[in-house]
């Protein structure tokens, strides 16, 4: 092989235009539609060329267009307001230093498999990335001191284009990083800095890449090294493409390497975030470090780690792919045991969720969950779904009471608003409406803005969307080598004036990409209407190996192709940020139809509410939260079938007659000046209840509430003094753990005011009045423990059929002596009576300590037994 030297070209630009480089090199620019204008400025086409990429633009102008803009006042002017803007935007005092100015700052690192920025840095597939580009952007716009941590990707995501058959075909292409918003980070003898992350018998070294999103920094790994091995070159090539080895390599490298490389720059993060399973070696190493730097055991350790991780998950089923066999562990991880300080099984543990079966994969979420002490879904339907999934991690508690809440996904309002859009909300809302989005006063004043200013903008998107479409379309057509008069027909496609319904998102089969096709006859009469006709456009990509999903787009594609549906039914490939924007600025319905409750959250829909588009889905994810009357439409009320072939047909059915009955009238039902004013209506409640509900500012301010500042807390606290009370905590539950067998219930009593006394309630059922209040004593067998290292807890509610407990509250039962010098410790505590019905208790000790992160410990909750 020949020896390559290399360097690397930067664009020469002139001193005036100096500042355009700040610009391209942070991410800002994406969610401010001002500087993008500069660019497009610059060379429009260039700039589609670069598939808008300022840093690659910048590179392939001609110096004599620069020249050309050096001279021109107008357009220096216009980069030095950009300029201007950006510094003071990222100086200004943010939301974070006005609530938590006082105090040590907290540092959070948030880890994840991919970030979707923007469509110019492909590291991202779908929702979970674009979640996590929207969650820096608003930690950006919030001031959260967050880092963010992630994989620098070779190819990236594929790219899709379909064969004639309309069969998905997938094409890499390579990212071009000295041309992308990042710079690597170096050592100050200008070497890249590099961290090493043991692999069985080598070891494998990676660079990081930063770019700048806004405020916040994100740190990129990449093994693409002369150093590594050609097949560890690889490991960070594509996004979630290869095997369950190079699925486990990545892991390893974005949990492992992703620590280390925060520690190697002097960034020691004080609460972790784990965006899904994927980044959960995290916690692992988090262990390792603070055992080498701090003198600490497994037990210690882990306890401290565990106070401030936080993990947020989003798969809807238990059965992910994201786990590993014991004996690929074993080949990657079994050096890290004793760096642990742990046996084999103690490890295999963490990730299971019946440690003692010993055939049981490493699950990825079950670590996760079992090293962070707050964990949440992605909305609330997904939390309770959540909590039935785990709830076998907590056997003994009651289902709502597994310790996984939720925190509802939003979206960053600035990136997916029109800019037209944008504009509007500054007059009627405010200039400051994207930084009080969360504030739900500011957006009555939607109702201020006239129907006819609103329809304008809805109705431009709309044409920009049809433009897109069509030339889309041409490309398509054209690389599939069509004929001259089949290109003509790409022009014509789509009416900017139809009902037009946008669909996009991953074929995966439970989203059910191909519900509508299901009755092709009475959708093809929707379709050709000619009076009221109706339009849908399609997108999405299928996994590379998910024949099902292809099968799906194939379907649809098929259908596209038939002559009398050609014009108003298309699907545009290659779906990604850039075709999202489009569709959900443009679209005048968003249809989901996900098979409940697979949907965990769901985006898109959050996207095209903010800019006043009907969201018609099914009740799941977010729409459980997003849906109100005369907003847009639900598909069937939130029931769950067995039989899914006739799920299938109920819901499908009801799509068209939605449809029918109710969205094509309403569209069309024109008032004198030709307005759909009961439609903008619709539009202007969907924004209202929407808007300050389903974005970023909203959700990562209930993250730094809810989870960063409590953790950041437990954090200081915890670990301050050398440790100590870490240690004194770690050792206490030891104790109680060993102790914890010989603990038991007994004797309990129960009383009405004072003076009845009813026994044990086993022999009779008695009839109490509302308003009572009924005195529950028990005497607590401790053993080693004192009295003071338990909770003895009333458990109670309203009883179902099943004899259970349903939506139980708790009442905490007071010592009353004896404890320290006898056997047992007399405990009692007093439940009312608030409503009629059957209502029972049930009493339970848990572990009790005020630096607990959590009461739940799996195996330390013990309950009166039935016997
Ligand atoms: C928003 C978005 C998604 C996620 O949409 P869902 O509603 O979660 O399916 C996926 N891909 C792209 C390109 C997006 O912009």
């Amino acid at each position: 092989m020949q020896k390559v030297r290399t360097f690397t070209v930067t664009p020469s630009l002139p001193e005036p235009l100096k500042g355009l480089k700040d610009i391209a090199m942070n991410l800002f620019w994406t969610w401010n539609p001002e500087f993008a204008e500069l660019f497009r400025r610059i060379d429009y086409n260039l700039w589609k060329q670069s598939g808008h990429n300022p840093v690659k633009m910048l590179g392939t102008v001609s110096q004599a267009r620069l020249e050309d803009l050096a001279n021109n006042e107008g357009f220096v002017y216009q980069l030095q307001q950009a300029e201007e803007k950006m510094q003071t935007s990222l100086e200004a005092p943010t939301w974070f230093d006005n609530l938590y100015s006082k105090g040590s700052k907290p540092l959070i690192a948030y880890f994840s498999a991919e970030f979707g920025i923007h469509e110019s840095m492909p590291i991202y597939s779908g929702g979970l990335g674009i979640l996590a580009g929207d969650h820096l952007k608003s930690a950006s716009d919030l001031g959260i001191p967050l880092v963010g941590v992630g994989l620098m990707y070779q190819k990236g995501y594929f790219r899709q284009y379909l064969n004639t058959d309309g069969w998905q075909q997938e094409m890499y292409s390579e990212n071009d990083f000295h041309n992308m918003p990042i710079e690597l980070i170096r050592k100050k003898d200008d070497k890249p800095l590099t961290v090493t992350i043991p692999f069985p018998s080598r070891n494998v070294l990676a660079q990081i890449w930063k770019a700048k999103v806004g405020r916040v920094s994100l740190y990129l790994l990449d093994t693409n090294l002369p150093q590594n091995e050609q097949q560890d070159r690889h490991i960070t090539q594509t996004l979630y493409g290869g095997d369950r080895e190079t699925r486990i390599s990545q892991e390893l490298v974005l949990g492992i390497g992703g620590l280390k490389a925060l520690f190697a720059m002097g960034i020691e993060p004080t609460v972790c975030h784990m965006n899904e399973g994927h980044a959960a070696f995290m916690a692992l190493e988090r262990v390792r470090i603070l055992r080498s730097e701090k003198d600490m055991s497994f037990d210690e350790a882990s306890e401290a780690a565990k106070s401030s991780n936080m993990f947020t998950v989003h798969t809807p089923v238990a059965a992910g792919n994201d786990e590993f066999p014991p004996d690929m562990v074993d080949k990657y991880l079994s050096g890290y045991y004793s760096k642990l300080g742990i046996d084999r099984e103690t490890f295999l543990a963490l990730g299971r969720i019946d440690p003692a079966d010993k055939n049981e994969p490493f699950k990825m979420p079950v670590l996760a969950i079992k090293m962070s002490s707050s964990r949440n879904g992605v909305s609330q339907l997904h939390g309770e779904v959540s909590r039935k999934i785990w709830w076998n991690l907590w056997p003994e508690l009651p289902v709502d009471e597994v310790p996984i809440d939720s925190v509802t996904n939003g979206i960053h309002a600035k990136t997916w608003i029109s800019g037209e859009l944008t504009q509007l909300y500054e007059r009627y809302l405010g200039s400051k409406w994207s930084d009080e989005a969360v504030d739900k006063s500011i957006w009555h004043n939607v109702d201020q803005i006239p129907d006819e200013e609103l329809w304008r903008i809805h109705q431009r998107g709309k044409e920009r969307l049809v433009a897109f479409a069509r030339q889309r379309l041409k490309r398509q057509l054209q690389r599939r080598g069509a004929y001259h008069t089949e290109l003509g027909w790409a022009e014509e496609v789509l009416d900017p004036e139809a009902l037009t319904i946008g669909f996009a998102r991953r074929f995966a089969t439970y989203k059910r990409g191909s519900l509508l096709l299901r009755d092709k006859d009475r959708l093809i009469k929707l379709l050709s209407s000619t009076d009221k006709p109706v339009q849908f456009i399609f997108a999405g990509k299928a996994h590379p190996k998910d024949h099902e999903g292809k099968e799906l787009i194939r379907q649809i594609v098929h259908f596209t192709k038939q002559h009398d549906v050609r014009r108003r039914f298309v699907f545009l490939e290659d779906y990604d940020m850039d075709t999202a924007r489009y569709l959900v600025q443009g679209v005048d319905v968003w249809l989901n139809n996900p098979r409940r409750p697979m949907e965990a959250s769901g985006t898109s829909g959050m996207k095209a509410a903010l800019n006043g588009v009907l969201n018609m889905s099914t009740l799941d994810g977010w729409w459980c939260e997003g849906y109100t009357p005369e907003g847009g439409w639900i598909i069937g009320s939130g029931e769950e079938y067995d039989d899914l072939e006739y799920q299938d047909q109920v819901e499908s059915q009801a799509i068209l007659n939605l449809l029918e009955n109710e969205i094509v009238p309403l569209f069309y039902a024109r008032s004198s000046d030709r307005l759909p004013r009961r439609w903008i209506r619709r539009m202007k409640n969907t924004v209202r209840w929407c808007a300050p509900r389903f974005n970023t500012s909203r959700m990562v301010a209930e993250y730094t509430r809810k989870h960063y500042n409590p953790a950041a807390a437990r954090w200081d606290y915890l670990t301050a003094s050398g440790m100590s009370r870490i240690k004194s905590l770690a050792a206490w539950k030891k104790q109680v753990r060993q102790a914890w067998p010989e603990l038991a219930i007994q004797d309990v009593d129960v009383k009405v005011e004072e003076d009845t006394s009813l026994g044990d309630l086993t022999a009779k059922q008695p009839q109490l009045r509302v308003g009572s209040q009924v005195k529950v004593a028990a005497k607590v067998k401790l053993g080693k423990l004192k009295p003071d290292d338990v909770a003895v807890e009333i458990y109670h509610g309203k009883v179902d059929s099943e004899g259970n407990i349903q939506d139980g509250a708790v009442a905490r039962m007071a010592y009353q002596g004896n404890g320290e010098a006898q056997e047992y410790a007399d405990f009692a505590g007093t439940i009312p009576c608030r409503a009629s019905g059957q209502h029972g208790f049930a009493l339970r000790v848990l572990p009790k300590h005020p630096d607990l992160a959590e009461q739940y410990e799996p195996g330390m909750i013990l309950w009166e037994s039935a016997s």
